[in-house]
């Protein structure tokens, strides 16, 4: 059982009032709030130990340098890899795909080829996709889902092939809150002899992660959705894969030599680490890391599940509701998307936004899954560690003066 109540007292923004309401924050799934611990990191990077890393012969740079490559580690052990020299720090999960589509798929995808995704991919995992296949003359493929959410794993046997050179897809939907069987996925595409991309997004934040038992190839996440700080996503790849890989981007700390006319590279990771990079955040997610971890992530899904199964069974006792994803069990996570009949799902996040519930409404980044599911839209609650069943009574709450609100303007305007 997790102490949520001595959990908030960590995050001061959960103190606040939204439109003269206490702050209902079910907004997680676009991005997690920062505990003080995060929060004084950045603080004292900067108010002790500012500088730039790797080339520096000061105090300073030297404790930056240490604080940033430990982050690094602690990153390593929070995914159960087998050493940090498998962590490359990007921007985002995005720009992580992004690499590993530019750098591994314009090298070794050709006409012929396909790349598998799902039904229910966030751009972030699918445009880049779009890109690399135009420029390389390869083919995407996508494996269906059913009307529960689920991915159609009979289609997957089908559509995995010889042609198949990688199979990207969600851990967890950040629509429907699916939770897809990584390692089964991972071992299938493995016997083919294509590679394996997990977007874990959405994942991280919430379960206990370990790379090596799911059996991945790669396999990214953004900190901001984990309690850390924005501009720092994380690309776990197999070591071996990524000395095969050429760099993203080219420019100073990756290299380890230049001439006027050309250049070598540095060792992985650093080979995908040009310009300076986020320090100050990197070291801060590595104290969001600390603190998942000492909480721990069995208790944190443990607790999230049990929320999950309580929101959605309130939600389902409204009238006129639906939901979306599969039912409240093993393979869900707490992002809920639903519809209330004959209201906008815009127009149900600002009447929510009155009642100080913060929720999410629109196509999530996930405009083919919204024509999957019929709909130009949902609207998101999503939890996290913090949240509580109170909240989720406040969501309903809201909700029902919401639909009254709404119903009574019909009839006035009838
Ligand atoms: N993948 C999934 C499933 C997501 O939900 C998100 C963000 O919402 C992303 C990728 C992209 O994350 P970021 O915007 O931090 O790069």
């Amino acid at each position: 059982m997790l102490d949520v109540k001595h959990i908030r007292e960590d995050f001061p923004i959960l103190r606040r009032t939204v439109h003269g309401k206490p702050l209902v924050y079910l907004d997680n799934a676009a991005t997690t709030q920062k505990p003080r611990q995060v929060i004084e990191a950045l603080v004292g990077y900067y108010s002790r130990s500012n500088a730039n890393i790797h080339r520096g012969i000061h105090a300073l740079a030297e404790e930056a340098t240490a604080a940033y490559e430990g982050a690094r580690e602690r990153t390593a052990r929070f995914l159960h890899a087998p050493s940090e020299r498998g962590i490359v720090f990007t921007r985002n999960a995005t720009e992580a795909i992004n690499l590993v589509a530019q750098s591994w798929g314009r090298a070794n995808l050709k006409p012929g080829d396909e790349i598998l995704l799902t039904e229910m991919e966030h751009h972030a995992n699918l445009v880049p996709w779009q890109m690399v296949a135009k420029a390389t003359g390869a083919q995407l493929a996508f494996i269906g889902i059913s009307d529960d959410g689920r991915l159609k794993l009979e289609e997957y046997e089908q559509k995995l092939t010889r042609k198949t050179k990688l199979v990207a897809f969600t851990h967890m939907s950040n629509v429907l809150g699916t939770i897809n069987p990584v390692a089964d996925i991972a071992a299938r595409a493995r016997r083919m002899g294509a590679l394996t991309l997990v977007d874990a997004a959405q994942s991280a934040p919430h379960l206990p992660l370990d790379v090596q038992a799911l059996g991945c190839d790669v396999l990214v996440c953004s900190a901001h959705k984990m309690l850390g700080p924005t501009g720092v996503g994380v690309l776990y790849a197999k070591e071996e894969l990524l000395e095969r890989m050429d760099p993203f981007l080219g420019g100073g700390e990756m290299i380890s030599d230049v001439w006027l006319t050309h250049a070598t590279w540095n060792e992985i990771p650093w080979k995908f680490e040009a310009g300076t990079p986020n320090i100050a955040d990197v070291i801060a997610f590595g104290v969001a890391l600390d603190y998942l971890d000492r909480i721990g992530m069995p208790a944190i899904r443990a607790h999230e599940r049990e929320l999950t199964a309580y929101a959605m069974k309130r939600l389902q006792e409204l009238k006129d509701i639906t939901l979306y994803g599969p039912p409240a069990g093993e393979d869900r996570g707490g992002a809920i998307s639903f519809n209330l009949e004959g209201l906008h799902p815009h127009d149900v996040g600002t009447a929510l936004d009155h009642e100080g519930v913060a929720i999410r409404a629109g196509h999530h980044c996930a405009k083919p899954l919204m024509r999957r599911l019929g709909v130009a839209a949902t609207a998101r609650a999503s939890v996290a560690l913090y949240n509580t069943t109170e909240e989720i009574d406040r969501l309903i709450e809201a909700i029902d003066a919401a639909r009254r609100f709404f119903q009574r303007s019909i009839k006035v305007a009838a």
